[in-house]
């Protein structure tokens, strides 16, 4: 024991205790140096970092005195070095408007706020002012409490949202002003939208009536029912119909028919519909008038007794109504597709071919035309119409005929012509003596000259004149001497041979043409002319014998002779005979 009544034991224990304090003591000095060292490698790891980052970063007393500002935050405010901003007051690079703002973060920020963000204007010595987004927070730096910013450069997103909203404003005015109804419409069918033009479309005075009820309310029956599929098919995830018509039954109680073109846009960052309306109205009275006169029209067509067709532009039949099938016996699918010129009469398709091909090529609007046709049957029918080319552009596109069967008219016509040929067959036929008369000679003359050059073959002609016939008219009376004339046809018939033929040339003359005969041969022939007719007994008187007598010139055609000097130098042989006493043959 010691004085202080300690044992041994208790003072080995304090002291063990006292170095186990002092190791303690170093050990915590050691961590405390590693500690400061820490301290100082990080502040560099932050100026290093600071710099580099994209964003500003200022650090700022609480009555805006900057400590300290990064490179970027340098580059954003346009100086050169620290010192041009250090200690100088962040209100000098604030717009005035930006100012409550940053007055506001600070004060939020001190009251505990843990990120204030804040959008604000930056004025540097060049710029107007630069659009910045500022995250402010507390932080403890060097010592004391101070406001750390973080401030990016939003100038061209800011000029962005600038440009949308200028072309926001530009949509709403351009639909505002449309003469087409627009209406924007939530997903859910909420009218968040409507200009004018809607309201006017749906005789609304005011949105709110419009937004009072939904749209379909107002639709017809039949449009709320094509709704309903649309919806239907909407749901089943099908986007469209995005074109499609409605009618809407107005306040007033007029009905108008719209066009409505639906589609998906972005309004104010949501998806909604844009629903434009056109008034169709008008356009449907017409569709509906134009439909109602092209009914009268078939209708008319269809029960026309007229017979109605159309071709195409090459004449392929494309239409044909009831009249056509009905008279040509020809089934519908028949006649459709089929050219039109197979039906006409074999011998006059080139000629209407041709006809048509001309209307086409020189655009003739309307023709008329008669063409046989041959029905279904084997009838000819003649059909006479009216063919249009219809025009289309300035190009011919088709030929609509009307046509009527004239097969009555035209067997009449045909009958006419027949008795006209019988009529002009007489009229070369003298009345009275029923031998040909002189018109017919010349032409007869012509011929037989042509016809006896060509084949070298002779011809002769006799020409006769009844002698002292005057004597005879005067002594016995003209119808008499007409007897006389009769009776020398007679006389004359007998004796002609198929291919001769006999002509009253004159009043008392006649001639006789004797094709492929010589004059020598014919001699024969006048004189048996010549006596028979002598022969021939007239009783003008009765009991009185008349014999009457004949002159008779003869002469062959000669060569390369004309057809009057012919004539003459016959009637000359002719005189001849009547110089030499009459009743006799002169030749040459
Ligand atoms: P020639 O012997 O010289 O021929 O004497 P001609 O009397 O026969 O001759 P002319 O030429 O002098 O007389 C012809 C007569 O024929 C005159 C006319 O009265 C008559 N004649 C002409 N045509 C007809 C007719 O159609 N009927 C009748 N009855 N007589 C006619
Ligand atoms: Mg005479
Ligand atoms: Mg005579």
């Amino acid at each position: 024991m010691n004085d202080n009544g300690k044992t041994q034991q208790q003072l080995i224990k304090e002291m063990a205790e006292m170095r186990e304090r002092v190791t303690q003591l170093e050990k915590t000095e050691a961590s405390l140096k590693q500690s400061n060292a820490t301290h100082w490698e990080s502040k560099e790891i932050f100026h290093l970092l600071v710099d580099q980052m994209t964003d500003s970063m200022i650090i700022i007393d609480w009555d805006g005195t900057i400590r300290f500002a990064n490179e970027t935050a340098l580059k954003l405010v346009e100086v050169d070095s620290h010192t041009d901003v250090l200690g100088r007051n962040i209100v000098e690079f604030l717009d005035s408007d930006t100012l409550p703002g940053m007055i506001n973060a600070l004060a939020m920020a001190k009251a505990g706020h843990k990120v204030v963000r804040k959008e604000g204007k930056v004025i540097t010595a060049k710029s107007q002012g630069k659009w910045v987004e500022a995250r402010g927070t507390k932080v403890h730096f060097q010592g004391s409490d101070c406001y750390m910013v973080n401030i990016r450069d939003i100038t061209e997103r800011k000029k962005t949202e600038e440009a949308l909203n200028q072309a926001e404003k530009n949509y709403h005015n351009s639909l505002d002003g449309s003469i087409l109804g627009a209406r924007i419409v939530s997903a859910d069918g909420v009218t968040l939208y409507a200009n004018q033009a809607t309201l006017d479309l749906f005789g609304f005075a005011s949105m709110d009536e419009l937004k009072a009820t939904p749209v379909t309310d107002h639709y017809t029956p039949e449009s709320l029912a094509e709704n309903h599929l649309r919806v239907e098919q909407r749901k089943r995830g099908e986007s469209g119909p995005f074109n499609y018509e409605i009618s809407i039954e107005r306040k007033d109680g007029k009905v108008r028919h719209v066009e409505v073109f639906r589609k998906e846009i972005i309004w104010d960052g949501a998806t909604h519909f844009q629903v434009l309306y056109h008034d169709i109205t008008e356009r449907k009275w017409a569709e509906k008038a134009l439909k109602e006169s092209e009914d009268r029209y078939r209708i008319l067509v269809e029960n026309a007794s007229d017979i109605v067709f159309r071709t195409d532009n090459t004449g392929h039949f494309t239409f044909v109504n009831a009249a056509a099938l009905l008279i040509t016996g020809y089934q519908e699918k028949e006649l459709i597709g089929r050219h039109y010129p197979t039906l006409i009469r074999p011998d006059m398709r080139d000629e209407a071919m041709k006809f048509f091909g001309r209307q086409f090529v020189k655009k003739i609007s309307n023709t008329y035309s008669e063409y046989p046709i041959i029905v279904k049957d084997g009838r000819e029918i003649w059909f006479g119409q009216n063919t249009q080319l219809i025009l289309q552009d300035d190009k011919a596109v088709a030929f609509q005929s009307v046509a009527r069967d004239i097969t009555e008219r035209k067997r009449a016509e045909e009958a006419l012509v027949e008795s006209e040929n019988r009529y002009r067959e007489l009229s070369i036929l003298d009345d009275l003596t029923q031998l040909y008369n002189s018109r017919h000679f010349y032409n007869q003359l012509r011929m037989e000259i042509d016809r006896a050059s060509r084949y070298h073959q002779p011809l002769t002609l006799l020409l006769l004149d009844i002698d002292n016939f005057k004597l005879f008219n005067d002594a016995y009376g003209h119808l008499e001497g007409d007897q006389v004339l009769s009776r020398l046809g007679q006389v004359l018939k007998n004796q002609l041979r198929q291919s001769d033929s006999a002509y009253r040339y004159g009043g008392e003359e006649f001639i006789i043409l004797l094709p492929m005969t010589t004059s020598k041969d014919a001699t024969v022939v006048a004189e048996r002319i010549r006596t028979d007719f002598k022969e021939e007994n007239f009783s003008p008187v009765n009991g009185k014998d008349v014999h009457m007598t004949v002159s008779i010139g003869m002469g062959q055609y000669r060569p390369q002779e004309d057809m009057k000097t012919f004539v003459a130098r016959v009637d000359q042989l002719m005189y001849h005979a009547k110089k030499n006493g009459k009743d006799r043959v002169s030749a040459e």
